[in-house]
């Protein structure tokens, strides 16, 4: 399969990584939309969060924690952040190994465009 961010985690795409877990990997986007900007994965490869979440429940559970500590370790926590999971054509998805975006450092507004 060839799947950028299994290319992350296995060491073979370059990335800032800035959080490790047993199960999970965090690193900078490559191209941020706010001065924190970090992806959260898990290091198997699942589609979307439909079907972790039918797979792997406490994997999703593992990705969201490890989110959260990214934020914490970013120091965006009181100011506050937003935690992005887009997801298939309509949701904005553009690579379907599914992941956490963590966004901070600036206001963000609701709905998004
Ligand atoms: P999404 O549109 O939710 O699928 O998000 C994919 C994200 O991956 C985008 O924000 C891209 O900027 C980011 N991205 C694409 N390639 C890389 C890469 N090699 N390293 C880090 N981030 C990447
Ligand atoms: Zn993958």
């Amino acid at each position: 399969m060839d799947c950028l961010f299994c290319g992350v985690a296995a060491g073979e795409v370059p990335a800032t990584v800035v959080h490790e877990t047993d199960r999970t990997l965090a690193f900078r986007d490559i191209a941020p939309k706010a001065p924190t900007h970090v992806l959260v994965i898990p290091r198997d490869h699942h589609r979307d969060i439909g079907t972790l979440m039918a797979d792997d429940p406490a994997l999703a559970e593992d990705l969201f924690a490890a989110a959260t500590a990214v934020a914490a370790q970013e120091g965006v926590v009181e100011a506050g952040y937003r935690l992005v999971v887009n997801t298939g054509p309509d949701g904005g998805q553009t690579v379907d190994h599914v992941h956490v975006h963590v966004l901070g450092g600036r206001p963000f507004t609701w709905p998004p465009g």
